[in-house]
């Protein structure tokens, strides 16, 4: 899920603008500075090899490719991350790399260079984030989060995942870009459809603490259509109705050049457009974060 979540790897200064998740010289480790939560994010990425069965049209990911996250070597993972905490938490560590206002640890992200469900692992790695926290007196105390497409949440492994993430205080954001099937297949390359979107959305959501993540911009010189908008909130007022107990929404918008051959064709929106939306999801019942970047 590189796309628009965390940002920015390093072994300068932490920039949100950098994205090279290899710079912090790492294989699945990486440290991030995010402007949204004002603070660093140790980020894991499930998918080195640039894979995502997804293919957004503002992915940022270099070179993504069409798969799944290849077998992970969890004993290396567990020692990356461990490592990459102890030197977050260093003395010094946060004035010389962090800018002012984000000098604290915030969360680890499973957030890459692809979808992290396709990963099979991931339930070990819950697990590893869990001892690995504990041994450094940090669970409960940072949040986890994952970044999904939420397109595999049906599957048992990602399930038994979204429990262990529950029991460690942790929390989904899921990628909900457009309600409708014709947006999917345009925003994000999805042919699954929007009523599985929908479901698997509500399975996620009645499992684990759950945020909504909604990516809008304009394409072509053209915003959200009229009727991209009202399925949009026609679903949002759906979720509200049967109570499925979400966070809410983290609404935002193009923060960095897309790496997808559409990129010259999306734009940004102001941010007038996006508060009078969110103000159409709050009317709704859904609380709603905006950020222009995150
Ligand atoms: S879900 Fe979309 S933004 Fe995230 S890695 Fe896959 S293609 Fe990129």
């Amino acid at each position: 899920m590189g796309g628009l979540g965390y940002s920015s790897p390093v072994s300068q200064p932490l920039s949100t603008q950098d994205h090279d998740r290899r710079r912090g010289g790492r294989t699945y480790v990486y440290p991030v500075v995010s402007r949204r939560a004002r603070g660093v994010s140790v980020g894991i990425n499930l998918n080195p090899n640039q894979a995502c069965n997804w293919r957004c049209v503002y992915c940022q990911v270099p070179g993504l490719v069409f798969g799944n996250a290849p077998a992970i070597d969890l004993g290396l993972l567990e020692r990356e991350l461990r490592e990459q905490l102890a030197e977050v938490l260093a003395p010094g560590w946060l004035e010389r790399h962090a800018p002012e206002g984000s000098r604290r640890l915030n969360d680890v992200a499973l957030s890459g260079d692809g979808e992290p469900t396709s990963s099979r692992a991931l339930p070990e790695v819950l697990a590893i984030i869990a001892r690995t926290l504990e041994a450094q007196a940090l669970l409960q105390k940072i949040r986890v989060v994952l970044i999904t497409n939420g397109s595999l949440m049906h599957l048992e492994h990602v399930q038994l995942a979204i429990r262990r993430l529950a029991q460690l205080g942790g929390e989904v954001w899921f990628k909900l870009d457009s309600a409708t099937d014709r947006g999917l297949v345009r925003v994000n390359n999805y042919a699954g459809g929007s009523a599985r979107q929908a479901r698997h959305l509500e399975l996620c959501a009645r499992a684990a603490p759950t945020w909504i993540q909604t990516c809008m911009f304009a394409q072509d010189g053209v915003e959200p259509s009229a009727d991209e908008q009202a399925a949009y909130l026609a679903q949002i007022e759906a979720l509200v109705r049967a109570e499925v107990p979400l966070r809410g929404v983290h609404l935002y918008t193009l923060a960095r050049p897309s790496r997808q051959p559409e990129a010259p064709r999306l734009k940004a929106l102001d941010g007038d457009w996006l508060e009078s939306f969110a103000e159409k999801i709050r009317v709704r019942g859904m609380p709603v974060s905006v950020a222009p970047e995150t």
